[in-house]
């Protein structure tokens, strides 16, 4: 089934400049900001400019050059937030929610990058 994209999501909305973002880094395909609820010292997300709806979206249909940069851009955030897991950085996690099963909230794909605390352990289990 072919992915369908909502254009009124709040993601959409802060591409097109109708909402404000705290910016982080701004690239040609990509656009990072800070999360209005983190859950950590550092908690950004990291999205693609075009229109994709969830990860594997994004994986199967972005152009090499969307993904490149969207990639590039992951590890100029973490390099900005001082989280890089090597050198002075202590690490961060990267989590990206798809669908009812992944209890996503928003329905445009983003990664976000949590540093700045231990995360703990990788999922609830209960
Ligand atoms: P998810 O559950 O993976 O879809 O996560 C959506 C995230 O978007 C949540 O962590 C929200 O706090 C965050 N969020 C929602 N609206 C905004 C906004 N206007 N600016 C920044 N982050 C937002």
């Amino acid at each position: 089934m072919a992915y369908v994209y909502d254009t009124t999501n709040i993601f959409a909305r802060i591409l097109r400049g109708e909402i404000p973002n705290r910016t982080v880094l701004e690239t040609e395909h990509t656009l990072a900001f800070r999360d209005i609820a983190p859950k950590a010292p550092d908690h950004v997300l990291v999205i693609p400019k075009g229109p994709y709806v969830t990860y594997d979206h994004f994986c199967a249909e972005a152009s090499e050059a969307e993904i490149v940069d969207f990639t590039r851009a992951v590890a100029a955030v973490v390099n900005l937030i001082g989280a890089e897991a090597h050198g002075a950085g202590k690490g961060f996690r990267a989590i990206t929610n798809a669908g009812e099963n992944g209890v996503q909230e928003v329905p445009h794909f983003h990664l976000h990058i949590l540093a700045g605390r231990c995360i703990g352990p990788m999922i609830c289990t209960d």
